[in-house]
């Protein structure tokens, strides 16, 4: 048998509803039962009344007759009309012989009987009546209506809580169903969705919140798998090159440079890797945490100096000018120096990487409408339209042909360091044009 969650909320409100009902029932009996005695009571009374008018006049009448009327022989005749187990005593007031119907009772009436009294004047005298009914027809009917209360009122309790509780266990079938439903969801199969009630209220605002929030998890989880899909597909070319190369030069026996040229490569593969791993790992961190990195007020002209100074014998390697333009202002900004270095990294090391030698690649820094600006332009291959709105997705490059060393990270994670800044990036390019892009910051007013 299914145990009983005393916590339930349909038990609960079971529980709540029993109580109430009884405890309206058992005002209402008690009212009713009240009422009832009053009603009875107030009838015996009034039957009394009349009872005793009437026979006052009838008294009055037969005395008015004369003394050759046996008063006591009519009023005997008057008893006889008188509804069953009814009593009456009329006795002259100066303590002369009573009438007592019937005969056969006693000085006083039965405790249960209701008696009314009344001085009447007849023939002269005075008398004293005592008319009087008995109760006991009321306490009978009483008894009925408290055995019938008392045997009702528990068996209407009984049937209203079995259609109290039916009633909370249809009510609450939607939140049943939804939490079997909710139960069967792991990260397996969360494109599963919880089935709409349909009943139009609450429960259902609630699954289609809970709907929504699969959906947002659901792609979330998509994402992260498909980074991590990709971040292993990227660690497995180098790990293959380092292998392979490791592998051919242990074949046989080398001369010294050819070992040496081996263990270069394989270092150079490593650096890659490495690099890889810290931009994966970097943008993992910001994935699980949001964003992680404290900020405080500097200056970007530094860090976009600093930048271009760390890649300036790349550029010569390259045959490439780079001119900074920072500017002689101060442009102030609220950020992470750590993290904007990256950035500035990652768009430099690109406007080289894209670009023929022979070129130049400029670096400035403008401030417009309480904006700093960051313009990194080169003359380089620039990007054709049809990429343009890839080139932020991870793992996305224009060129696979290329073998520039990138893996498509570079301006992922460019994109998310500037919108922890509230930043954002803009590119202006074309295939063969050079590309210019922009990294607008809000301007940071109080220093
Ligand atoms: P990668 O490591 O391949 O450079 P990024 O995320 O930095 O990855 O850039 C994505 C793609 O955008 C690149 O593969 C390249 O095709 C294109 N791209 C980025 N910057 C430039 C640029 N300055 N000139 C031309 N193409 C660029």
């Amino acid at each position: 048998m299914q145990r009983i969650n005393t916590r339930s909320i349909r038990f609960r409100l079971t529980a709540w509803y029993a109580l109430i009902l009884t405890a309206a029932l058992c005002i209402f009996s008690g009212l009713v039962f009240a009422m009832m005695e009053q009603r009875l009571m107030r009838d015996i009374r009034r039957n009394l009344a009349d009872q005793a008018m009437h026979f006052e006049h009838f008294v009055q009448l037969e005395a008015s007759e004369g003394p050759s009327v046996n008063l006591y022989d009519e009023i005997e005749e008057f008893c006889h009309a008188l509804p069953e187990s009814s009593y009456l005593e009329f006795r002259p007031a100066d303590g002369a012989t009573p009438f007592r119907f019937p005969s056969s009772a006693r000085r006083e009436p039965p405790f249960h009987y209701e008696v009314v009294t009344r001085q009447v004047v007849a023939g002269g005298r005075n008398w004293i009546l005592e008319i009087g009914a008995s109760r006991g027809e009321m306490h009978r009917a009483l008894e009925l209506l408290q055995a019938l209360l008392f045997s009702l009122v528990p068996v209407v309790i009984l049937v209203s809580c079995l259609g109290g509780a039916w009633l909370s266990r249809r009510a609450l079938k939607p939140v049943d169903d939804i939490t079997s439903a909710a139960r069967a969801i792991s990260i397996e199969n969360l494109a599963l969705r919880l089935p709409p009630p349909g009943t139009g209220d609450e429960l259902e605002r609630l699954t289609e919140t809970w709907n929504a929030t699969l959906a947002r998890l659901d792609s979330a989880v998509a994402v992260l798998s498909r980074f991590a899909a990709d971040a292993s597909h990227e660690l497995r070319t180098p790990v293959a090159v380092i292998r392979t190369g490791a592998e051919l030069a242990l074949r046989r026996d080398r001369e010294p440079e050819a070992y040496r040229e081996a263990l270069r490569e394989i270092e150079g593969e490593s650096e890659r890797m490495t690099q890889l791993v810290e931009d994966l790992l970097f943008l993992a961190r910001k994935d699980a945490r949001g964003e992680g990195m404290p900020m405080g007020p500097l200056d970007l002209r530094e860090i976009l100096n600093d930048a271009a100074q760390e890649l300036h014998g790349l550029a010569d390697a390259r045959e490439i000018r780079i001119h900074v333009a920072a500017g002689t202002e101060p442009a102030m900004i609220a950020g992470n120096t750590a993290a904007l270095r990256r950035l500035f990294l990652a768009l430099l090391d690109n406007a080289l990487k894209y670009s023929p030698s022979g070129t130049d690649v400029s670096a400035a820094i403008v401030r417009e409408d309480q904006k700093v600006i960051a313009v990194i332009a080169d003359q380089g291959i620039g990007i054709a339209a049809e990429d343009l709105p890839h080139i932020f997705q991870r793992f996305y490059r224009a060129n696979k042909a290329r073998s520039d060393g990138g893996h498509g990270l570079g301006l992922s994670l460019a994109q998310s360091i500037a919108v922890a800044h509230n930043a954002e990036i803009d590119v202006t390019s074309a295939a063969g044009s050079g590309s210019v892009f922009r990294v607008i910051f809000p301007e940071r007013l109080h220093t």
